[in-house]
């Protein structure tokens, strides 16, 4: 808002402006012209009524999110109160530099120092930032999450454009051969896992983790088998694709009867008679952006049963193939799917990996998968804890801030210490990720990216729950100040069940001890 050749006005001009048909208000030092919002305001007219005149800064900070400022304040300002200062943040500021509140960044960008980043991943967190408040803002957040609807395609054509989708996928192969920029200009070669989880860190704390699963999670997932265990042919024709956001892909390995038990899938892949294409039968169950898929990483019987007997095979939308949305605990935007194939022919040339191989295809992508899902609890975990905070400060209640209770004091405390402690966990397996070569990563790194993902869930379901009751009732409430609370925490169980349960992945790591445990160490 500029703030020259404006009106300027005493506290007892505004005083004046308090009637039904002329009302005006001082927030923050500056005045509003409310009278043709009374009528609209939801929680009805009086209540303005009452305030009509006043400095109702305080009252306006009780019960609205910032974004309500943003949306009305440019609409309704009259003037400046004279001899008045303004402290709030402006809206670029709030959604492009780095949060002042304690514990809302990972601390290395809140003044303590950390061997694992540099200035490039400065560079690169606040490129993101800055990507993500120009091209999808609380308001636009607002409408998906509601609407359900899938992301635009031209927001994922700005992705593609951008770096973000070939950045999405982490170091490696694929990006030293990715021609385009990347945010903040680094380069390829100089791009490592750091900065990946920054990137999936800055999506995933827009406060919306459903619109958030619907922007990346499918391509996260789902495109690395393609890059990984495609067919030369197939890589050039379907990677550039899904990194321009022109086309989109997602993991199809869950079905109804075969979840944690993935060697147990049914959808029959039969090989025709020529040798040239399989015959493919069966249904795909919580498939996330499955509704908006072109492609689908799909895992089949193509042999005996058991863990020998499965393919992985890429799947393209076409005849055959229907995708039906599955209302789930968050926003329909994510695009959970049923997923089901009748009858579809696909080339025998769009085998991931060995035919009756691909059970260890999966479980390699399994790997980058629950560390990407550690990400994702951190990141929700922190931007509902930034939340929680703020409302603690802001909450009057019994005379006072929220903030001075010592039992919410002592409840903050718990989930800042246990959210630390996992970011901890997460940096430290990141960089194993780093610097282990693959097979010792195969060798000594499952185990540990199973626990560090059973850790992160758990914490992170613990923390949206204690935010919950910080928050009270709003914290229970679509709409208002514990919106973004609300979101995450109906999300917060998912990351326990999907990519390996808290019990399969505690149960494999324990079992990955037991087998590396050296027999002749006694007690
Ligand atoms: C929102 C959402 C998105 C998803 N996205 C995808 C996707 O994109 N692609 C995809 O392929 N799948 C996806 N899934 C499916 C997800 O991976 C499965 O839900 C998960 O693998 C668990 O399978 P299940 O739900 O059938 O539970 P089950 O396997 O039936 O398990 C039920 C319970 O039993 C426990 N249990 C199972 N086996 C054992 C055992 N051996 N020991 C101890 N306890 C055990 C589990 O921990 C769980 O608590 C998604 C699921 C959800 C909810």
């Amino acid at each position: 808002m500029a703030t020259t050749n404006v009106q300027t006005f005493t506290t007892g001009e505004v005083a004046k402006h308090n009637t039904k048909d002329d009302c005006w208000v001082i927030i923050d030092g500056k005045v509003y012209d409310v009278t043709d919002f009374i009528e609209m305001h939801p929680a009805g007219a009086q209540i303005i009524l009452d305030l009509g005149g006043q400095d109702v800064t305080d009252q306006f900070l009780a019960f609205h999110r910032m974004s309500v400022f943003d949306k009305y304040a440019p609409q309704l300002f009259k003037g400046l109160v004279r001899g008045a200062t303004s402290t709030f943040e402006s809206k670029e500021k709030r959604s492009t530099q780095l949060s002042r509140v304690p514990y809302a960044e990972p601390s290395y960008w809140q003044g303590f120092k950390s061997p694992y980043y540099n200035e490039s991943h400065t560079n690169f967190r606040l490129a993101v930032r800055r990507f993500i408040a120009k091209e999808i803002d609380d308001a636009e957040i607002d409408t998906y999450v509601k609407s359900g609807d899938a992301p635009e395609k031209d927001l994922f054509l700005k992705m593609g454009r951008a770096g973000i989708l070939a950045a999405n996928l982490g170091p490696g192969k694929h990006l030293l051969e990715y021609k385009g920029p990347l945010p903040s200009g680094i380069k390829a070669k100089d791009f490592d896992y750091f900065h990946e989880m920054i990137l999936h860190d800055e999506f995933y704390r827009i406060g919306a983790p459903g619109l958030s699963d619907g922007l990346a999670c499918g391509l996260i997932i789902g495109l690395p088998p393609v890059i990984k265990f495609g067919s030369k042919e197939l890589q050039k024709r379907i990677v550039p694709q899904c990194l321009s956001g022109e086309k989109r892909i997602c993991l199809a390995i869950t079905e109804p009867q075969a979840g944690s038990d993935v060697a147990n899938v049914q959808c029959r892949a039969v090989k025709s008679p020529c040798g040239k294409y399989y015959t493919v039968t069966g249904t795909k169950k919580w498939i996330t952006n499955g509704c908006q898929s072109d492609y689908f990483s799909c895992a089949v019987r193509t042999g005996k049963k058991g863990l020998k007997g499965v393919s992985l095979l890429l799947i393209e939308r076409g005849e055959g193939v229907t995708t039906k949305k599955i209302p789930t605990g968050y926003s329909s935007c994510a695009g959970t799917s049923l997923v089901i194939f009748e009858n579809v022919r696909v080339p025998v040339a769009n085998l991931l990996g060995p035919e009756n191989g691909g059970f260890k295809c999966i479980m390699h992508n399994f790997n980058h998968e629950r560390w990407y899902i550690s990400v994702v609890c951190c990141s929700c975990a922190r931007r509902s804890l930034e939340e929680a905070v703020k409302w603690c400060e802001q909450r009057r209640a019994f005379g006072g801030r929220l903030m001075k209770q010592p039992v919410i004091r002592a409840r903050l405390a718990e989930l800042i210490a246990q959210l630390e402690a996992s970011q901890a966990f997460l940096e430290h397996v990141t960089y194993q990720m780093q610097n282990l070569n693959y097979e010792d990563q195969n060798r000594i790194l499952g185990g540990p990216i199973g626990l560090l993902k059973m850790q992160a869930a758990k914490m992170n379901q613990f923390v949206q729950d204690e935010c919950v009751q910080l928050m009270g009732g709003r914290g229970l409430t679509q709409n208002g100040m514990g919106q973004v609370v609300w979101r995450y925490r109906s999300a917060s169980q998912f990351n326990g069940i999907l990519g390996g349960s808290n019990e399969v992945l505690s149960d494999f790591a324990v079992r990955m001890l037991d087998r590396a445990y050296p027999r002749t160490s006694k007690l």
